[in-house]
């Protein structure tokens, strides 16, 4: 009678983690789907990304990889090199937190592309516990240093 009564238990305990899951991954899928629409507002050429922060559940920040404010939006010489000032788009996230009155702390980072290791490095000290990102950055080393760092990381493929 108690082992049946724990196996209902342990069952309403699994279906109710299978339903967070779930959520989780409903709520995940829509900030990524929101990150790949601000990509779109990026004036480069050569790539064009988005992020959005997330925090306690609320968005408190989102970017594109662009120049700084009142430079011009042209991202690449004449070449086709990019401009050593553009920001990347999760650079740019955190940096509008920052002149804010929030923080990024505990914050879940959604990237439409895995990071640099020069911004693995502004995410990691920004407090950020989180990144969901869509594709994978040809370097690795952004992402295999915040996975070093504990940060939890996930690759979610949009549909
Ligand atoms: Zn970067």
């Amino acid at each position: 009678m108690i082992k049946k009564k724990l196996e209902v238990l342990t069952l309403h305990a699994m279906e109710k983690q299978q339903t967070e899951q779930e959520k989780q991954l409903r709520y995940d899928s829509a900030y990524l789907k929101m990150a790949e629409s601000w990509s779109k507002l990026s004036h480069c050429k050569r790539k064009q990304v988005g992020a959005i922060i997330v925090k306690d559940e609320m968005i408190i920040s989102d970017g594109y990889n662009g120049t700084p404010a009142g430079f011009d939006n042209c991202c690449e010489d004449d070449d086709g090199n990019t401009h050593w000032y553009v920001l990347h788009a999760e650079a740019n996230a955190i940096l509008k937190v920052s002149k804010s009155t929030n923080n990024s702390k505990g914050a879940t980072l959604y990237l439409t592309l895995s990071p640099c290791k020069d911004c693995s490095k502004l995410i990691l000290q920004s407090g950020i516990k989180r990144v969901v990102y869509m594709n994978s950055y040809k370097d690795t080393e952004g992402i295999d240093f915040l996975v070093d760092a504990g940060i939890e990381t996930q690759q979610i493929d949009i549909i």
